[in-house]
């Protein structure tokens, strides 16, 4: 039976998109470095390989060991204030890296990829809701890392026929429903496990990057899209590799707002947050959210998760009980 590879299968977007693949009578297997990944985030029934992207050899033998139709690639470093400070490291694994799974990929005759791309490709935003066209200029070398990449698949598509689809996530948000997996970093960044570890007591406060933003409320706005809803559209995307290659943006076109995502975390927690309101933080636009139009038509998808409110949910039951 044909196989998908997951590459990054341990991480918090690769192992939901796993767990879906499988409920969904897909087979996989899983190749992650653990660096960041967690092998308790791979379920049973799924084949685990522990392989690297800068090492060529670990990629040739997942790919004689199975008969692989399709990649997914998640696998990459995706802290943007360390990629400013180590740019190297951002460009050699996450592009270089990648140039060697497409290799391998080639060598084995494998030429369809789904892959994480982000929003971060577009930069400081030049309209709002973003949509796939517009301009791309990101304004760090993560975001930079992934349009490499975007632009790379262009060329392979053209010159060895690559089927691609990159998928530019908006703010990538919640856990499984049903309490098994859930988003754990470490050092963790991101503005609801935050929120959540202050409502616990587990940090001192959340900091609010900055007050004076021209928005509602003067905080950032961001539109979180629940990991179960990227992991629909990595499969619809899969099934769709052979009719359409290209780009889309996974968001839920809703703007929320750093202190809406407080206010919804105290009523789902029925506690109250710790709040510390601090300076911006660099290279945080003050609007983000995304035009989803051409990922509803192309893919026939649409996030099921609207409310923030059910979102932070499942993300509380994941911090109550998290297994790693
Ligand atoms: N944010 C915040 N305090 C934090 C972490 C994040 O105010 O401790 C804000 C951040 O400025 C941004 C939003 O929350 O507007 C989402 O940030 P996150 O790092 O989760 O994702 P990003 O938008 O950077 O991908």
């Amino acid at each position: 039976m044909k196989t998908i590879l997951v590459m990054g299968g341990a991480g918090y977007i690769g192992s939901h998109t796993v767990k879906h693949l499988l409920k969904n009578g897909y087979q996989c297997v899983v190749a992650d470095n653990l660096v960041y990944g967690h092998r308790e985030a791979v379920p049973e029934n799924a084949v685990f390989m522990q392989a690297d992207l800068m090492d060529k050899e670990s990629l040739k033998k997942v790919f004689d060991s199975f008969d692989i139709e399709a990649v997914i690639h998640f696998a990459a470093f995706a802290y943007v204030g360390e990629s400013v400070v180590h740019p190297q490291k951002y460009y050699m694994n996450n592009v270089v890296g990648t140039l060697n799974l497409l290799e391998a990929m080639k060598e084995a005759g494998v030429m369809k990829i789904v892959f994480s791309s982000t929003c971060a490709t577009y930069g400081e935003p030049q309209y709002t809701p973003i949509d796939e066209a517009h301009p791309q200029n990101p304004i760090n070398p993560y975001g930079r890392s992934k349009l490499m990449i975007e632009q790379i698949f262009q060329d392979y598509a053209k010159a060895y026929g690559l089927k691609y689809i990159a998928l530019r996530y908006f703010n990538a948000a919640g856990c499984d429903g049903e309490g098994e997996i859930g988003e754990s970093h470490t050092p963790e960044t991101h503005l609801i496990p935050l929120i959540l570890k202050a409502i616990k007591g587990e940090r001192e406060a959340i900091q609010v990057f900055g007050t004076d933003y021209p928005t509602k409320d003067g905080t950032c706005i961001r539109d979180y899209i629940h990991v179960e809803d990227l992991a629909l559209a990595h499969r619809l995307a899969l099934e769709k590799l052979d009719v359409f290659s290209g780009y889309l943006n996974l968001g839920t076109g809703i703007g929320s707002s750093v202190k809406e995502m407080i206010q919804a975390a105290e009523e789902v927690s029925g506690r109250t947050c710790p709040v510390r309101y601090a300076e911006r933080r660099a290279g945080d636009p003050a609007v983000l959210f995304a035009d989803n139009k051409k990922a509803k038509e192309i893919l026939g998808w649409s996030p099921a998760y609207t409310d923030i409110r059910e979102i932070i949910r499942t993300a509380w039951n994941w911090e109550l009980h998290k297994r790693y």
